[in-house]
C-alpha cells in the first residue's frame, strides 16, 4: 500500500499517520520529521532547513526531493509507504511521476483554517517518535511525557499562531494546487482519491479511513 496524505499543517496527518501504520505494516515517511532530526543532528541540509522552517516557509523542492528519494529506495519502502507532508508543490509531484513512483491512494483530510490554529495552540509533540498529542482533544496518559517512552513532549517552534498562519497561507498556495492534481490522476484510474472530513475526533476519523480504504 502507497499511500500519501494530503492536508494543511495540523489536519491529522502525523496522528492518522501512526494509525495507519500499524493497520498496514507500513513506514511513516514525514518530510517534516526527518528535517526536524537534521536540524537536532546539526547536519548542513539541518543548518539549511532551520530558518526556513522557523519562518514558516517551505524547504527548497530539490532539497525535499534528494530525501524523499533517497528514503523510498531504502528496504523497508519496498512493500509500501505513507508519505507525511511530501508533495507539498506540484514540482515535488511531477519529480515523483516523473521518477516512476506511483501511489494507490490520496487521502485528503479537510479541516477549516480556524480549527487547525487552535490544534497547533495545544499540539505537543515526541521528537524521537513522530508521535503527535494535543492538550485537550489527545492527551497523553501522562501531562508532558510521551505514552511509549516517558520522554518529555515539546513544542514544535513553528507551532506559535503567527507562524501558522502564515503556514496556513503557503498551503492554500502552494500545496492546495495538488488537490485538482490528485483528483485529475484519479480520474485517469492511476490512483484513489479520497476527502475526509478531519473536524471529526481521532478515533472516527481513523475509522472512516479504514472503511473507505481500498
Ligand atoms: P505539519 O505536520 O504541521 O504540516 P511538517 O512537519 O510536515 O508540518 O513540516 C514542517 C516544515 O517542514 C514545513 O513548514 C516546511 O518548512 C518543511 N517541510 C516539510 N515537508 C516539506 C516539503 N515536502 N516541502 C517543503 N518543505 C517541507
Ligand atoms: P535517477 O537518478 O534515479 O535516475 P532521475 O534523476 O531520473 O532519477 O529523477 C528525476 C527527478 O525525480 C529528479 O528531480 C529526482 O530528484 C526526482 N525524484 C527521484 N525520485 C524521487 C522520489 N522518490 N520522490 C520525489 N522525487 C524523486
Ligand atoms: P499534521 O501532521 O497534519 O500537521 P497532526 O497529526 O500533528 O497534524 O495534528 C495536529 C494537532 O491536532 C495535534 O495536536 C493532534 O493531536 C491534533 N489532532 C489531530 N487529529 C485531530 C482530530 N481529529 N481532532 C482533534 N484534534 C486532532
Amino acid at each position: 500500500m502507497r499511500i500519501i496524505l494530503l492536508g494543511a499543517p495540523g489536519a491529522g496527518k502525523g496522528t492518522q499517520a501512526q494509525f495507519l501504520m500499524a493497520k498496514f505494516g507500513i513506514p511513516q515517511i514525514s518530510t517534516g520529521d526527518m528535517l526536524r532530526a537534521a536540524i537536532s543532528a546539526g547536519t548542513e541540509l539541518g543548518k539549511q532547513a532551520k530558518a526556513v522552517m522557523d519562518a514558516g516557509q517551505l524547504v527548497s523542492d530539490d532539497l525535499i526531493i534528494g530525501l524523499v528519494k533517497e528514503r523510498i529506495a531504502q528496504d523497508d519502502c519496498k512493500g509500501g509507504f505513507l508519505l507525511d507532508g511530501f508533495p507539498r508543490t506540484i514540482p515535488q509531484a511531477d519529480a515523483m511521476k516523473e521518477n516512476g513512483v506511483v501511489v494507490d491512494s490520496v487521502i485528503e483530510f479537510d479541516v477549516p483554517d480556524e480549527v487547525i490554529v487552535e490544534r497547533m495552540a495545544g499540539r505537543r509533540v515526541h521528537a524521537g517518535s513522530g508521535r503527535v498529542y494535543h492538550v485537550t482533544y489527545n492527551p497523553p496518559k501522562v501531562e508532558g511525557k510521551d505514552d511509549e517512552t516517558g520522554e518529555d513532549l515539546s513544542i514544535r517552534p513553528d507551532d506559535e499562531e503567527v507562524t501558522v498562519r502564515k503556514r496556513l497561507g503557503v498551503y492554500h498556495e502552494q500545496t492546495k494546487p495538488l488537490v485538482d492534481y490528485y483528483q485529475a490522476e484519479a480520474k485517469s484510474g492511476t490512483c484513489q482519491y479520497l476527502t475526509i472530513d478531519g473536524t471529526q475526533p481521532v478515533e472516527q476519523v481513523s475509522a472512516l479511513l479504514a472503511e473507505k480504504l481500498n
